[in-house]
């Protein structure tokens, strides 16, 4: 491993951690997110329903950040599961929340599984310039944690 492999498992190890944290929902995912600046530091962490019972983990950590003036341009933000591009609830997806937050690079664990929508995060972020970085050794993980959530589960009931 090179230092920012070494650095970018360490961070998306404690993203994975946090996603344990999620309150048990059947029909959606358990995710961990955390944002962390140029320089190594910790910005902001987040999980699914940490506030409330349709937060994302993206969102919630941005939200933190919210009105902070804290540039980040230079961040990544580390997630267990790739953002999402489509809520059924009125809030904006955490792909635009990222795009809009000015952040330019994502690691993650895995795709979202097909089953409740063709989640586009990946191939909306790249196409917007956005670094993608992809950690398949924590996708078995993921998996495991997320395996309260039907593969073909109601569309109706979308987060
Ligand atoms: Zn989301």
């Amino acid at each position: 491993m090179t230092g920012r492999d070494s650095i970018d498992h360490r961070w998306l190890r404690a993203a994975v951690d946090l996603s344990r944290r999620c309150p048990s929902k059947p029909t959606a995912y358990a995710v961990g997110a955390i944002v962390v600046a140029r320089d190594g530091a910790e910005l902001a962490r987040g999980y699914s329903r940490e506030t409330d019972e349709h937060v994302h983990a993206e969102q919630s950590a941005l939200g933190k950040l919210a009105g902070t003036g804290v540039d980040l341009s230079g961040a990544t933000i580390y997630s267990s599961l790739e953002p999402c591009s489509v809520r059924a609830h009125a809030s904006p997806t955490c792909t635009q929340l990222i795009l809009v937050a000015g952040i330019r690079r994502v690691v993650l664990a895995m795709r979202e599984p097909l089953g409740f929508v063709d989640c586009q995060g990946v191939e909306l972020l790249e196409a917007a310039g956005v670094e993608v970085v992809e950690m398949p050794e924590f996708a078995d993980e993921v998996r495991l944690i997320n395996a309260h959530v039907p593969l073909d589960p109601d569309p109706r009931s979308l987060p």
